[in-house]
């Protein structure tokens, strides 16, 4: 991947926003300044500030995070980006004790080191027997599965729950850039490659044609249909449900 990254963007904007708010950049700020999106440039502060290129600081009492130079005279903790005192002599990166642990554990090292030890210990034969018999003890408990289901479906339904999924889930599927530069990538092979392009078709109307032939299949049988007409009537019922909880929430506020 070449040419500058957004983080070499918003580091090159940095002085002209600070010449007219002293306090620092805001990524509202940034945005206007550049037109990106408000997620990726709070994604660009970050960086930056791991890379010691520039510090992000909440200042004392907001919770507005500002971009400053990495000399700023101000201790931005490495874990929450709060402001905080420190004394002297202290070399303390952290604005709290809890920060502190929790930032020990997001540092590369600390964090390598420690899920090493934990793999390690975890690939133990008997640690693996541990686990087996845990889980097959957990599947067998009668209710136990639609237990978990029920459980997964009320963390998604829990705003706050569901966006933290969500981050974690973006994640684990890669950075911005990443995703980007794969769809380019195919959208590059699609335009040129010819043999792509081919292969790619007849995948798909192979993938169809086996899609369409079970689907057939299940519904020649009875039972399926029966259980599937009972599923229909039963997510019925929970939108209705849904939607009269809605309502008297909306009547009671
Ligand atoms: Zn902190």
């Amino acid at each position: 991947m070449s040419g500058p990254s957004l983080a070499d963007e918003v580091l090159s904007v940095l002085p002209a926003i600070l010449a007219d708010k002293p306090l620092g950049a805001t990524v509202a700020e940034v945005v206007i300044w550049l037109g990106v999106q408000p997620g990726f440039v709070r994604e660009a502060f970050l960086d930056l500030d791991t890379a010691g290129r520039a510090k992000a600081v909440r200042r004392k009492g907001g919770r507005t995070l500002y971009l400053v130079p990495f000399d700023a005279a101000i201790m931005s903790c490495r874990n929450c980006y709060r402001e905080f005192e420190r004394p002297k002599k202290s070399r303390r990166q952290c604005c709290s004790r809890s920060c502190g642990i929790a930032w020990s554990w997001k540092n590369g090292d600390t964090r390598a080191r420690r899920s090493e030890g934990i793999r390690a210990e975890r690939a133990t034969p008997q640690a693996k027997a541990r686990a087996a018999a845990f889980n097959k003890r957990r599947w067998s408990r009668p209710g136990e599965r639609e237990r978990l289901a029920e459980q997964n479906r009320e963390r998604w339904s829990d705003p706050v729950m569901r966006a933290k999924l969500s981050v974690g889930i973006q994640r684990a599927n890669g950075t911005q850039e990443r995703r980007k530069y794969y769809s380019d990538l195919r959208r590059r092979q699609w335009a040129e490659d010819e043999e792509y392009r081919t292969k790619t078709l007849a995948g798909m109307s192979a993938a169809k044609e086996r899609m369409s032939e079970a689907m057939k299949r299940r519904w020649a049988d009875p039972e399926y249909r029966e259980k599937m007409s009972q599923i229909a009537v039963q997510r019925a019922a929970e939108r209705r449900r849904a939607k009269r909880d809605a309502a008297a929430r909306g009547s009671a506020a």
